[in-house]
């Protein structure tokens, strides 16, 4: 390993992550270490930039010709008026959490949603042309959906609960429809015989909700092992803790395959780190150093 005073020197490019609240994330550790062992002259740093400050830290990638930066909450709609150019993925999705920097235009890119189905692929997994039953609509879940649709998932059920974010719910259902293959429709979580109905009909259950996580992290939306088959995916994108209630439901059944949203998290990084520096991310060695006990990690 290359040490950090040998490294950096006048040729290293910089990268940012501008959120707030920012300083418990893994991300500086996860890129700096990749850029380490791939002897890449690159550094990345994290800043507490919020809604008030995006716009003048987005013009500094500019002025100090950054090669780009992730971006995280609150600023993941907000950053969208600030930028050049759209991919037309973050453009659906209506949020961007990778920014690319070519020459003083900036690009938004959301690398979640390709995480998500990068994460299956690593485990051999293929959900095209196959049905998904996917619980939430926030950040997480919007990406999760449309990515999916765009990749090829047949048919898709959408669950929320008539909170805020219903509305968003309805929409990511709209713009699949309208955009993409994929049949999508929307279902109340508080409709019990619907959600099991659905979760039964399907390959693959997804949970992009914030229940499993602190402050809900002994809450489950599934609580009974009999809504799930044994041949199915149930994926929780939560991470921390790395087992959680709705993943323990899923083994009490006997469910093949159980995942947390670790190896989403890797590949979404992975994903941004390729779209800054053209190289992949060496996702195994970067599990093995952050991952391998039960340090709790977030983005
Ligand atoms: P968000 O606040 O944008 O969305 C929250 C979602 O949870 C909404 O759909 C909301 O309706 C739903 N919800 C909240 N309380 C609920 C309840 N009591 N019952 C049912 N539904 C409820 O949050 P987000 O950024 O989308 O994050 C959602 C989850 O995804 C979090 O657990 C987060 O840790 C995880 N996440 C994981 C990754 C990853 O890379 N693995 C990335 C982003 C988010």
């Amino acid at each position: 390993m290359i040490e950090m005073t040998e490294r950096i020197d006048g040729h290293t490019i910089l990268i940012g992550l501008m959120a707030y609240p920012i300083r418990h994330s893994m991300s500086p550790t996860m890129h700096n270490n990749a850029f380490a062992k791939l002897g890449l002259n690159y550094a990345y740093l994290a800043f507490e930039v919020d809604n008030d400050s995006l716009p003048s830290a987005i013009q500094s990638i500019r002025t100090l010709d950054m090669r780009g930066s992730n971006i995280s909450m609150p600023n993941k709609q907000k950053v969208i008026p600030l930028l050049d150019k759209l991919d037309p993925a973050a453009e659906m999705v209506g949020a961007v959490n990778t920014i690319v920097n070519d020459h003083g235009t900036l690009t938004g890119y959301t690398t979640d949603g390709t995480g998500f189905m990068q994460s299956l692929k690593d485990e051999g997994l293929d959900i095209r042309g196959q049905k998904m039953t996917l619980a939430g609509a926030g950040g997480a879940g919007t990406a999760v959906a449309i990515q999916a649709a765009l990749d090829g998932v047949k048919e898709m059920s959408i669950f929320n609960i008539h909170d805020e974010f219903w509305d968003n719910a309805k929409r990511n259902v709209d713009i699949i429809n309208e955009k993409t293959d994929c049949k999508a429709t929307l279902h109340s979580i508080e409709d019990k015989d619907d959600f099991k109905k659905e979760i039964q009909d399907a390959a693959i259950y997804c949970d992009a909700t914030g229940v499993g996580m602190k402050p809900l992290e002994n809450e489950t939306l599934v609580t009974d092992p009999n809504w799930f088959r044994k041949d199915m995916i149930v994926f929780d994108t939560v991470y921390a803790p790395r087992t959680t209630k709705l993943m323990q439901v899923a083994e009490q059944a006997g469910v093949e395959h159980v995942f947390n949203g670790l190896g989403m998290m890797l590949e979404q990084g992975a994903e941004a780190f390729k779209l800054w520096t053209g190289e992949s991310m060496p996702v195994d060695y970067i599990r093995d150093l952050l991952f391998n006990d039960d340090k709790v990690a977030s983005k």
